[in-house]
């Protein structure tokens, strides 16, 4: 049975899911997104929400990379999280509070040092502010850290962080406002594929939504839907794993 047509079906309401379908939906299409859970409630939870960049050197084929797209998306966090605020009147946190990175004595060998010297020379390549500091300047910077273990530190002021919880809430009420129709408690069983395209997706109740375009953003789990399977074997190799993470109040 078919039960609904959308210019855009997302798939998954983490934030690239709900970035995806705001961008759609700001654009003027008609966007439905399906989420299994409620939204914004896994990895899109969990993320610690540091935006950063550590490039490498530029190879010599040149061109943009995938560093280059990643400072680009830093520097986008600043005015989305403006843009948020004015229209969902939610603080996603977005702050440039810059970075320490501390090397302890196991980093301290010859692959240690070596990066060190590429992440130096890809920053200055870059523009991307980076310095070698030494103790007395953690202490300056991070008081209660304790430096004795440490052999080497790097200080990067432009490192910014946002909260994800509150990113995913802001985009989500941002979906809303724009008529993105979210509903939660629905599973995508699999890509609706038809005459080699892809007609929608088929719900785990076997029940289809029809879409002009679908966008699968179901991050950790991509790898269970049977048809993306078989079209790039190598996305079965996505599955979720546990991690943790740990929060600490450091004043
Ligand atoms: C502990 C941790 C720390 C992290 N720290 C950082 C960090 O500091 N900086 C950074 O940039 N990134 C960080 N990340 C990574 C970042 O959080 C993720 O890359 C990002 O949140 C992924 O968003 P997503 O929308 O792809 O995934 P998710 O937020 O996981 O969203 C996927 C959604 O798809 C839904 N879904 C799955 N299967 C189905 C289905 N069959 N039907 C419908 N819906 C389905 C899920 O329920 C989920 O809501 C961290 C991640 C973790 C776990």
């Amino acid at each position: 049975m078919k039960v609904s047509v959308a210019d855009v079906l997302v798939a998954g309401g983490g934030a690239i899911g709900l970035s995806v379908a705001e961008a759609a939906a700001r654009r003027g299409l008609s966007v439905t997104l399906l989420e299994r859970e409620r939204v914004g409630a896994r990895a899109s939870w969990a993320g610690a929400g540091m935006l950063n960049c550590r490039p490498w050197p530029r190879t010599t084929r040149g061109g943009p990379d995938y560093f280059d797209l990643l400072l680009a998306s830093i520097r986008l966090h600043e005015q989305w999280a403006a843009r948020l605020l004015e229209e969902t009147d939610i603080d996603v946190g977005f702050r440039r509070c810059g970075a320490v990175e501390l090397y302890t004595p196991e980093r301290n060998d010859a692959k240690g040092v070596g990066q060190i010297g590429r992440l130096l020379e890809g920053c200055a390549a870059r523009g991307v502010r980076c310095q070698r500091i030494n103790a007395a300047d953690v202490k300056a910077l991070e008081p209660r850290v304790a430096v004795q273990d440490i052999v080497a530190a790097l200080h990067l002021p432009d490192d910014a962080q946002i909260r994800p919880p509150r990113f995913a809430r802001a985009l989500a009420l941002s979906c809303r406002q724009r008529e993105v129709v979210v509903n939660e408690g629905a599973a995508v069983a699999d890509v609706w594929i038809e005459d080699g395209q892809a007609r929608g997706v088929v719900m785990s109740d076997g029940t289809r939504h029809g879409a002009g375009s679908v966008v699968m953003c179901t991050g950790a789990w991509t790898g269970q839907f049977e048809t993306l399977r078989r079209l790039a074997p190598r996305i079965g190799r996505i599955e979720p794993v546990r991690g943790q993470s740990r929060c600490v109040r450091a004043w």
